[in-house]
């Protein structure tokens, strides 16, 4: 009996309006995977484009036989389109990457070294600011790295991508977790593991436009900060205990004033202490808001995704490649 002993790679690919990229993409993958010793697939997850992104990928994978599409109900945004395709995905080793041609296929080749010297998680950050971002992309992209460094158990490279390999081991344990919003980059590091981060340097965007606004991301980088952490809570707590602190020192003061009789109309002293703490309320309970907000999305199990079709074959209500 002849056995295959190739490893297997599975390459998961969110998109989302990418109807130009997707071919391209696929050739150059084979280009850079087909001398190589792997058998490798490559799981496009389409989430709720509104392009031709899906026709493209079903297209592709009826040429193809390692190309499986996965039709997402609606968009999800891209952590979740890729915890879909990680989900589906059998390899002994799981690459995920974009589809917009910004990472560049031939790391792959040395991510998978890496992952035969024993790394178990192979992740890439940029070199440098991204040459192709526009600025306020480079702004919140620098904000947001600081504040998941300063404020969260775990340090991320500046610039850490979603390009990355785990290995199998790694995989299992992703599947496992069920968390709301989940933030992949944050997760992957957190699980631990062998890790490696290789630098590099994004290509230009191959066609098509960046998806996401600068409200988005703002909102992403609030959001994955606190899904990942606790710290904000108690940095205004210690803010909240500073203030009350300064308020101790300060009523003597004003008890003195009255008694000695000069407590005199203090309009302007009163109108910044009432602006200074109104504002400090809001802003303490805008974050607690948002963690019960998390709590209480989290408590409803709502699926990370919803799968409208895909090419992958249903037995015993599980999900299997053919
Ligand atoms: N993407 C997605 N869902 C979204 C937004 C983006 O699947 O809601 C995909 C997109 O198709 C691409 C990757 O995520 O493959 C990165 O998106 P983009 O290039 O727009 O952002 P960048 O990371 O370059 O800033
Ligand atoms: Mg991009």
């Amino acid at each position: 009996m002849i056995y295959d002993l190739k490893k297997r790679i599975s390459i998961v690919i969110p998109a989302y309006n990418e109807e130009k990229n997707i071919s391209f993409l696929i050739e150059q993958l084979g280009e850079t995977l087909s001398n190589t010793n792997y058998e490798y697939e490559v799981i496009f997850v389409d989430d709720g484009s509104r392009d031709n992104t899906l026709n493209e990928i079903k297209f592709n994978a009826a040429m193809h036989s390692n190309v499986y599409y996965v039709e997402l109900s609606k968009n999800f945004g891209k952590d979740h389109a890729l915890k879909a395709g990680i989900g589906l995905a059998k390899g002994d080793a799981v690459i995920t990457m974009d589809a917009d041609m910004q990472h560049p296929p031939e790391m792959i080749l040395t991510m998978l070294r890496f992952w035969e010297d024993d790394y178990d998680i192979v992740y890439t950050y940029r070199k440098n600011a991204n040459p192709h971002a526009k600025k306020y992309q480079k702004a919140t992209s620098k904000m947001f790295y600081k504040g998941i460094n300063m404020l969260s158990d775990i340090q991320l490279e500046n610039g850490t991508a979603d390009f990355r390999l785990m290995d199998a081991k790694v995989v299992k344990q992703l599947k496992a977790i069920d968390e709301y919003e989940i933030f992949l980059r944050g997760i992957i590091k957190w699980t631990g593991f062998k890790q490696i981060g290789l630098p590099y340097t994004p290509s230009k965007r191959h066609t098509g436009e960046v998806s996401y606004s600068f409200f988005n991301l703002v909102k992403l980088a609030v959001s994955s900060i606190m899904a990942f952490s606790a710290r904000p809570l108690y940095v205004v707590t210690g803010i909240g205990l500073f203030v009350s602190a300064l308020a101790i020192l300060y009523i003597p003061y004003v008890l003195i004033s009255y008694f000695a009789g000069y407590a005199v109309s203090g309009w302007a002293s009163i109108m910044a202490t009432i602006a200074f703490f109104g504002g400090l309320q809001l802003l303490v309970l805008g974050i607690i808001g948002v963690y019960v907000g998390k709590i209480f999305m989290q408590s409803k199990h709502r699926p990370n995704y919803i799968i409208r079709s895909t090419n992958f074959v249903a037995v015993n209500n599980d999900l299997i490649r053919i």
